[in-house]
């Protein structure tokens, strides 16, 4: 299922990036907490860079001002002459290539972790471009070893036009990481800490690979997004029903076929119509209703993965 990494370069270059998503506030204050003071952030063999991502969406307290920039690290957007009408993002997009990439080269950092907030209950989420990435399925098993009292799950999304577009995807390799539930614009001191932890974890597991600890293979469930769902409409596009209670807060539990999904503003319950079960992912998620998003559908897939020699 996975292929094992071809060499076992160690990491050096590491950035540890939040606000992206400028209404996102544990990354946000982490990484300012970090640009000050950031010695939590150094390793014998490494030293992190922390990244205010979206510098002016966290001055506005808002998820973007132009665009969505986890959305504008495409090749096509980074390789495009700058215009005077471009979005912030993706100008934004352009000096963060310089910094930690270019995309796609020899010279781009290493590894990017984004740190990201959801409203949804997702609990710890790790978001993983990379199908094949061994490494961070490995990185997954070591913080669910380390934090045993949260739950944390590896989403695998694969863009549909198989173009990366996160900032993650300017390094060599790197990780979204979701914490939820969480307000928009809101810390929560419980979110706030238990994202510090997963950071110096995922540090420390970057530092044992550097020093060449070998990590014995495993098998582990993973979720792969299989597509989207939107909220029931009017006909004229307004929402028609809210997401139903017994799916509310439910993400990575199983959905069975003839289970409620939405209840309809008459009162009518909306039931999911598919042949088999499927795990939702980012329910109600506050940011997707832009998007027409409702919940993303996932199919939980046992993986087993070759040991790091
Ligand atoms: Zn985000």
């Amino acid at each position: 299922m996975c292929s094992l990494p071809t060499s076992r370069q160690p990491l050096r270059r590491v950035a540890v990036t939040g606000g992206t998503h400028g209404n996102e506030m544990c990354g946000v204050y982490l990484v300012k907490h970090w640009l000050q003071t950031p010695g939590e952030l150094q390793r014998p063999s490494f030293s992190a860079m922390p990244v205010l991502a979206n510098p002016a969406a966290t001055a506005a307290c808002r998820r973007y001002l132009g665009y969505d920039l986890n959305r504008a690290c495409t090749l096509t957007f980074l390789n495009s002459t700058a215009t005077p009408n471009d979005p912030y993002e993706v100008t934004r997009a352009r000096e963060l290539n310089q910094l930690l990439g270019p995309k796609g080269t020899d010279q781009a950092f290493d590894f990017i972790l984004d740190l990201h907030n959801t409203t949804a209950n997702t609990g710890v989420c790790l978001i993983s471009e990379e199908s094949q990435s061994s490494f961070n399925l490995h990185l997954c098993h070591y913080l669910q070893l380390q934090n045993p009292g949260l739950p944390c799950r590896l989403l695998q999304y694969e863009p549909p036009r198989a173009e990366t577009y996160s900032v993650e995807s300017v390094s060599k390799n790197g990780i979204g990481l979701e914490l939820g539930p969480q307000p928009q614009g809101v810390l929560r001191a419980n979110l706030f800490s238990q994202m510090r932890t997963l950071v110096a974890s995922t540090l420390d597991f970057i530092e044992l690979f550097n020093q060449g600890k070998a990590f014995p293979a495993f098998e582990i469930d993973i979720y792969r997004v299989l597509g989207k769902v939107d909220f029931p409409r009017t006909a004229d596009g307004d929402l028609a029903g809210t997401v139903h209670p017994q799916l509310q807060d439910h993400d990575f539990e199983p959905l069975r076929p003839g289970e409620p999904i939405f209840k309809l503003f008459s009162g009518e319950d909306v039931l999911y119509e598919g042949n088999s079960t499927v795990y939702p992912v980012f329910i109600n998620e506050a940011a997707y209703y832009e998007k027409h998003v409702a919940f993303l559908k996932s199919e939980r897939i046992r993986v087993s993965v070759p040991a790091l020699p």
